[in-house]
C-alpha cells in the first residue's frame, strides 16, 4: 500500500533511506519496529538525492517500483514517498516540517534510523532541530558505528529516553535507542554481488531480484 497521507489520530514511524536496493535488512528492521514501537505500521521514505553520500545507481523511480514490490503483502510496510520527485538535495527537517504540517502537532512521529546514520547526525542540516518535530529511534547496527562528536553525545544524552512506553506520551523530543535482532546485509554489499554475478538468495525479495535483473541494475 502506498500511502499518500498519514491516518489521523496515530503515532507516525518512517524509516528513512536510500534503498538502492531495498533489502531483508531494511524490510526486517522496519516490520520488527512497528511492533516494537505499537504503531499500525512504518513508512519507508526513499529519499530522492542524498545529501551525504554519491547519488544512487537506481534511478528514483527504480528505488520506487523495488520498495513497492518489497512490501507487497506486509501490512506492516507502507511508503512515504513525498521525497522521491525532489531534484535538488532533500533535507530530512524539510520532509519532517511537511509531515507535520499535514498531520499536526500533536501526534507522535518516530524517525527510524540505523546507529550508523545516527553518529553522523551531526552533519545533517539544521540537526539539532530534528526533535522539534519527531523522536529519533536509532536501531543498532553492529560493526557500522563510527566515532560520536562531543556535541552530538551531549545532544544525545540530555534527550535520551530507555523507555519505549513513555515515548508516546509526547510528540517528539527524545532519543531512543533500540536493540532489534540485525540481518548482516547492506545495499552496498548486493551491489558488489551482482557486479560479480554473485548469487543474491536470502538478501532480498525474489521480486525485487528479477526487476534488478530485467532492469540490468547495478552492473
Ligand atoms: P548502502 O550500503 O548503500 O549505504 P544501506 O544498506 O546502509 O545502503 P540505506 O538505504 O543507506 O541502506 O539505509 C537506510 C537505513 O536503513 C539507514 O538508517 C541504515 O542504517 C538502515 N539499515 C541498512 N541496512 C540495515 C540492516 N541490515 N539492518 C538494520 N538497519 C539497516
Amino acid at each position: 500500500m502506498v500511502m499518500d497521507k498519514f491516518d489521523i489520530n496515530m503515532a507516525v514511524a518512517i524509516f528513512g533511506g536510500t534503498f538502492d536496493p531495498v533489502h531483508y535488512g531494511h524490510i526486517k528492521v522496519a516490520s520488527d519496529l512497528a511492533d516494537h514501537l505499537d504503531v499500525n505500521s512504518v513508512a519507508l521514505m526513499p529519499c530522492g538525492k542524498p545529501t551525504h553520500r554519491p547519488s544512487p545507481a537506481a534511478t528514483p523511480s527504480q528505488r520506487l517500483d523495488m520498495l513497492k514490490l518489497s512490501i507487497v503483502g506486509n501490512q506492516k510496510l507502507t511508503l512515504e514517498a513525498s521525497e522521491i520527485d525532489t531534484t535538488t538535495p532533500n533535507y530530512t527537517i524539510n520532509s519532517l516540517r511537511r509531515i507535520r504540517s499535514r498531520i499536526g502537532a500533536k501526534e507522535t512521529v518516530f524517525l527510524c534510523i540505523g546507529s550508523d546514520t545516527l553518529s553522523q547526525l551531526d552533519s545533517w542540516h539544521q540537526w539539532t532541530d530534528l526533535t522539534k518535530y519527531c523522536h529519533i529511534v536509532a536501531i543498532s547496527r553492529p560493526g557500522l558505528n563510527r566515532e560520536y562528536s562531543s556535541s552530538l553525545r551531549n545532544w544525545i544524552a540530555s534527550r535520551r529516553c530507555r523507555d519505549v512506553t513513555k515515548l508516546k506520551e509526547k510528540p517528539a523530543g527524545f532519543v531512543y535507542h533500540c536493540e532489534l535482532s540485525f540481518l548482516d546485509i547492506s545495499s552496498t554489499k548486493i551491489r558488489q554481488k551482482i557486479k560479480k554475478n554473485e548469487a543474491l538468495q536470502k538478501l532480498l525479495p525474489k521480486k525485487v531480484v528479477n526487476y534488478i535483473h530485467i532492469n540490468h541494475l547495478y552492473k
